[in-house]
């Protein structure tokens, strides 16, 4: 404690904290315990300075509230003198130079919000095949340079419109902050309509997809002559392809799934599961041929998830994903 009575402490936060939503993570709580001070992104992670009755707690906060995607390495606390009329906490613009020690954050799975969002048809990203959060999208892929802010990456070009960066700048919205935030008004946009993706896909077409972490070849996974095509184009004679289906109760015709296999298919980290083939949806025989197993996975991105609302008739809200689909793609990098 000061002479004064108010207590301030700088804090450095060591760890995947870039893109993760750390910074209005920070503001949040500052803000909510009457704290004063700053925080901004540096090559060493986050730096902040909070001053108030609450400071103290701030440092174990950091490791017990931490966002979803965030990984604390380590937390530094130093005291330091209080300042004289502080009246707010900020999120003050980062600290360029010097060289990078952060850890990025990795592309993340589209969170349920955000699925949410683009299947309800009054929302302003309806059916938008780039919508993100502070909690979901792509990071690591789109990052050009530490520290991580919207310059730095491939959003660079894309200046955000009004009601962005209304979202962009208050504090209560998911997108606070969010450095790949987009809508349809100021984001990236397909080269085709998801309508003639799909449609090519039902007539047995193979589409390249530029999506999050590089090109992705996608076919029909129920028909054979679409995804022998495919293998004979990547030249993967015997090797088994991995499937993609719209939810977890499409999976299930697919495949049997343990609990633990059901928490790893909807994580964000959205990995292949392998898993013990059922066959209630007749796959192509060629997808993995002769095998017991099948590796299987959720939409990762919403550009994914879109070609099956676009395939199942464009369900308003969630619902649809509750029940199996009879689709199924191939998608393969
Ligand atoms: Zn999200
Ligand atoms: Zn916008």
């Amino acid at each position: 404690m000061s002479p004064t009575g108010a207590s301030r402490l700088r804090v450095r936060v060591r760890g995947v904290v870039q893109g993760v939503g750390f910074r209005p993570f920070v503001h949040q709580l500052a803000t909510a315990n009457g704290l004063t001070g700053w925080v901004r992104n540096d090559e060493q992670g986050v730096l902040f300075e909070v001053q108030g009755a609450a400071a103290e707690a701030m440092p174990r906060w950091m490791r017990e509230r931490a966002p979803p995607l965030a990984r604390v390495d380590a937390v530094e606390v130093e005291p330091v003198s209080p300042v004289e009329a502080e009246a707010r906490f900020v999120i003050e613009a980062s600290e360029k130079g010097g060289r990078a020690q952060v850890a990025i954050g990795p592309d993340a799975g589209v969170c349920q919000a955000c699925i949410e969002e683009v299947c309800t048809p009054t929302a302003r990203r309806f059916r938008y095949p780039f919508t993100t959060c502070t909690h979901c999208g792509p990071r690591h892929t789109i990052t050009h340079s530490l520290p991580y802010d919207r310059p730095q990456t491939s959003m660079a070009r894309f200046p955000l419109c009004a009601a962005c960066a209304r979202e962009y700048d208050d504090p209560s919205d998911r997108r606070f902050h969010a450095q790949p935030l987009a809508c349809p008004a100021c984001g990236p946009r397909l080269s085709q309509p998801l309508e003639s993706i799909v449609a090519t896909l039902r007539e047995g077409g193979v589409v390249a997809l530029k999506g999050v972490g590089g090109f992705q070849l996608v076919c029909d996974a129920t028909n054979e002559a679409a995804v022998a095509r495919l293998r004979s184009r990547k030249q993967r004679d015997g090797k088994p392809f991995a499937v993609m289906v719209s939810s977890l109760a499409s999976a299930r015709r697919l495949v049997t799934l343990t609990e633990v296999e059901d928490t790893l298919l909807t994580s964000w980290r959205r990995p292949i599961v392998l898993a013990r083939r059922r066959e209630a949806l007749a796959l192509a025989p060629s997808v993995a041929p002769g095998l017991a197993w099948l590796g299987v996975m959720l939409p990762t991105s919403p550009l994914h998830l879109l070609l099956f609302h676009e395939a199942a008739g464009r369900p308003a809200g969630v619902g649809w994903l509750e029940a199996p689909l009879d689709v199924a793609f191939v998608v393969t990098w």
